[in-house]
């Protein structure tokens, strides 16, 4: 788990300043995630996107060469996840 955290940080804030890079290169300024394949009307938006779980699995997803998900995917990939990850803290427990 600190490993995920860790390694996420990091790539974070090189996605971050190639983000602003890409921005920067284009005459009209809108906000977007490079990673995720999506645009957003707001920074305010962008930046709360940032911190969605969704955005960090296409991140990991981006460092393994796959394409990003849509959040419709992520939604029911969370949903298996979450199968799993009580059945770790139910092991946890005992
Ligand atoms: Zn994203």
């Amino acid at each position: 788990m600190n490993e995920y955290f860790c390694c996420s940080g990091v790539l974070f804030s090189c996605c971050d300043s190639l983000i602003l890079v890409w921005i920067n290169s284009m005459s009209q300024a809108i906000y977007t995630c490079i990673t995720c394949h999506i645009a957003f009307d707001d920074a305010e938006l962008q930046r709360s996107h940032y911190k969605t779980d969704w955005h960090r699995y296409n991140l990991k997803r981006k460092v393994v060469a796959l394409p990003p998900v849509s959040a419709e995917n992520f939604a029911e990939k969370v949903a298996n996840q979450q199968k799993i990850v009580s059945f770790y803290d139910l092991s946890k427990a005992y």
